[in-house]
């Protein structure tokens, strides 16, 4: 969309600029600027330039008030037309020194833009280091120079060269397949993607640095991605002790705006050679990209999950396409959609990945042996009272490993004590006042807290609402499980581990710590300490109320819980000399379910097959193609009203172009948080291209709908392209 003629730009650009002023504008240049999809401006805006500035270079410019940063995303072919400052106004100055974003970065940006449903400028926007956006050439200048002062100094020589171990015969035989040539020659087709699915602890991260190495043998860069930044700095400690010497920066949220633009920086000006990060690490801009590697390409981080919804597993996956470099799935548990895809179509699959196997772990190491304790076998509670937390047999295994002297894992996916308060006499629960959701207690600082909302208060003396003193928790989180574990056990050492204890920086590093110093008999906590971690005495897992999963609402709940169990299981056992006799508890109601048959036989190839069929049966991904057009409102009639319409728009388009249903719309699982209303509209489709072209020819008539409907309560309304949960 073309800026309309604005205001006369009368201010001279920039006062005090390094460059020199720019002589007067005459050429008209593409930019694009942060707007987000909904303010309409969905391309890039024209302005002036004295000369012409090459796609991807970073320029300041005028929008509104404001001077803003923009990257210059293509110009016009030259004509005879000759612009003046009255019809377009002009670049107010150019960063200098920084390299343009490179074609691949570009053509990244636009298919992400496309394909999830934003404006080309916001997506551009969002994945440049936050700080680069808000310097000003001077400003810029000045960075630019320390930076490359500080990387004058040479990287320090390797103290010693860490010995490489022998590969085991199933790595040998992974890296033989990946044993293609670094550089594709011009004009030869991409590489494969690959999957390899490696069981936890059959060595994938050594498949990842040997072909690391070869890339950058090779000269080449290397993206390595993790889905949590908890994950990092192991991975870093080991990818710095193998390329010691190397340039190794990191890239996720949780460095400081400063680092994050020298790191970015190093990598686009392809002093990197391994970026290691999350999802964000994905439109890092890398001259000499050789490989993409995604770790645990299963894990849902990899989703963005608000403002640009996208993933960043299957943008790699694009992105090696586009630079025809080789991508790495790893996985124990891939997803179902990259399962499907490395499938051979022999065998009903996709065919479309190359797979790899390693199913045996390294060494002596075997998975632990799965048990399942039936809880309905267990006996009653007396009236009244609660069940035990872990069943007398479980908490004997573990009271045996503590004598041992080894450590026992103990998981249970909700935090707090309890998730709700409850009165004795009324009935009144600890219910949220901003959301359709309880409050959950926390005995540390004796508060209630939302975990949709944030909302936090002391917890009350007496029921609010008929003054009972007896008002007490039901049900049970980590920090119970933490208390009641440790009254049974009074001679183990218990430590926790969830989002809770971890808020402070530093404070999930030092609990690791302790926990790998042997401090801590019985580890408590939730997902976060089933991922990646290598616990070396760890020698029982136990999962105290997996369940819910089982009967879940989300079509995906299984695939997870899966996921989930067997990279838990994969905690213990990793050290040979203990593995031996090395346990998985599972505490169930459903002690035959298929999804812990399937487990107990870590049989992964078996639950993924029934869970295909069911997919394929219901019209599910990876058979069907989804999108959520989400609304949130004053009211719930607010936000579906905006649904149904958006719906009727469509309907027809959606009938011309086949196989597509639009599903009504309904309230999302906690349908309010913070006092505004959610719902849904779920969009399934039988192709991709097809469900791409409804998104694409429907967004201007949704734009425009939704300012209609924003005097009648809607808040806000986003597509989700592929989205996680449903
Ligand atoms: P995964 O990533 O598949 O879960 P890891 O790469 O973490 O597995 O490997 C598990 C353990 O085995 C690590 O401690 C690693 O150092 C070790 N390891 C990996 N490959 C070898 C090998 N070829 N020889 C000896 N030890 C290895
Ligand atoms: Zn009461
Ligand atoms: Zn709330």
């Amino acid at each position: 969309m073309s800026k309309k003629p604005g205001p006369l730009f009368s201010a001279p650009p920039s006062a005090g600029a390094a460059t020199d002023p720019l002589p007067a504008p005459a050429i008209r240049v593409r930019v694009l600027v942060e707007a987000p999809q909904h303010s309409g401006l969905t391309g890039p805006l024209d302005y002036l330039a004295a000369e012409s500035l090459p796609p991807g270079a970073l320029v300041r410019v005028p929008l509104g008030r404001r001077t803003v940063t923009g990257v210059v995303w293509d110009s016009p072919a030259p004509g005879g037309e000759v612009w003046s400052a009255d019809q377009l106004k002009p670049v107010a100055e150019v960063l200098p020194d920084l390299p343009p974003l490179p074609l691949a970065w570009r053509q990244l940006i636009k298919f992400a833009a496309t394909y999830y449903q934003r404006s080309l400028g916001e997506m551009a926007m969002m994945v440049l280091p936050p700080e680069l956006r808000q310097l000003d050439a001077v400003q810029w200048s000045r960075r630019f120079k320390r930076l490359t002062k500080a990387l004058a100094t040479p990287a320090s020589e390797p103290d010693a060269v860490e010995a490489l171990p022998n590969l085991t015969p199933e790595q040998q035989v992974v890296l033989d397949a990946l044993a293609l040539p670094v550089t594709p020659e011009e004009g030869t087709p991409a590489p494969a993607t690959y999957l390899l699915w490696g069981s936890t602890g059959s060595g994938k991260t050594e498949v990842y640095l040997r072909q690391a190495d070869r890339a950058l043998q090779a000269g080449r860069q290397v993206l390595l991605m993790v889905p949590e930044i908890n994950l990092t700095p192991q991975l870093e400690a080991r990818v710095a002790a193998r390329f010691a010497g190397r340039n190794i920066v990191s890239l996720h949220s949780g460095l400081t705006p400063a680092q994050r633009l020298r790191n970015w920086m190093l990598a686009h000006l392809g002093l990197a050679d391994i970026v290691l990060g999350t999802r964000l690490a994905v439109f890092t801009p890398l001259p000499r990209l050789g490989l993409v590697v995604v770790d645990e390409e299963h894990d849902p981080s990899y989703k963005q999950q608000d403002g640009a919804r996208y993933s960043a597993r299957d943008l790699a996956v694009y992105r090696g396409q586009l630079e025809k470099v080789p991508v790495l799935l790893g996985s124990a548990t891939p997803s179902l959609e990259t399962w499907f895809n490395a499938l051979p179509q022999a065998e009903g699959g996709a065919g479309r990945y190359q797979r790899l196997t390693m199913p045996s772990r390294v060494g002596q190491g075997a998975m632990p042996r799965v048990r399942r304790l039936d809880l309905s076998r267990e006996p009653k509670p007396r009236l009244g009272q609660e069940a035990p937390a872990l069943a007398q047999a479980l908490l004997d295994a573990i009271a045996e490993r503590v004598a041992r002297g080894e450590q026992s894992l103990v998981l249970l996916n909700r935090r707090g004590y309890a998730p709700v308060l409850q009165c004795s006499d009324c009935g009144w629960k600890s219910e949220c006042m901003q959301c359709s959701a309880f409050r959950v207690f926390h005995k540390v600082d004796r508060t209630l807290r939302c975990h949709h909302c944030g909302l936090t208060d002391r917890v009350p003396r007496a029921c609010p609402h008929c003054g009972n003193l007896d008002i007490h928790p039901v049900g049970r989180g980590t920090e119970k499980l933490e208390e009641q574990l440790a009254l049974a056990l009074p001679d183990a050492r218990v430590g926790r581990i969830d989002a809770d204890v971890t808020k402070l920086k530093g404070a999930l590093e030092d609990k690791l710590a302790s926990v790998h110093a042997g401090e801590v008999d019985i580890l408590v906590g939730t997902q976060m300490v089933a991922k990646g971690h290598d616990f070396r005495r760890i020698t029982l897992v136990a999962a105290v109320n997996p369940d819910a999963a089982l009967f879940a609402s989300d079509f995906r709940a299984a695939e997870r819980q899966f996921a989930l169990l067997l990279q838990a299981a994969g905690r213990a056992g990793r050290d040979a000399s203990v593995a031996e006799g090395s346990e998985m508890w599972v505490q169930t109601w459903h002690p035959d379910h298929p999804l812990y048959a399937a487990l107990a036989r870590y049989d992964y190839e078996f639950f993924a097959s029934q869970q295909l069929k069911e997919r394929q049966m219901a019209g599910l991904p990876p058979y069907a193609h989804l999108a959520m057009l989400r609304a949130e409102g004053k009211t719930q009639e607010a936000a579906q009203g905006f649904l149904v319409e958006a719906a009727q728009r469509v309907e027809a388009l959606a009938a011309d172009l086949g196989g597509i249903l639009l599903y009504p719309p309904v309230p999302t699982a906690v349908q309010r948080v913070a006092n505004i209303e959610r719902a849904q509209m779920l969009i399934e489709a039988e192709s991709r291209p097809a469900l791409q072209r409804l998104l694409v020819r429907s967004t201007e008539h949704w734009l425009a709908l939704a300012q209609q409907h924003r005097p009648r309560g809607l808040v806000r309304w986003a597509v989700d392209v592929d989205p996680l949960a449903i």
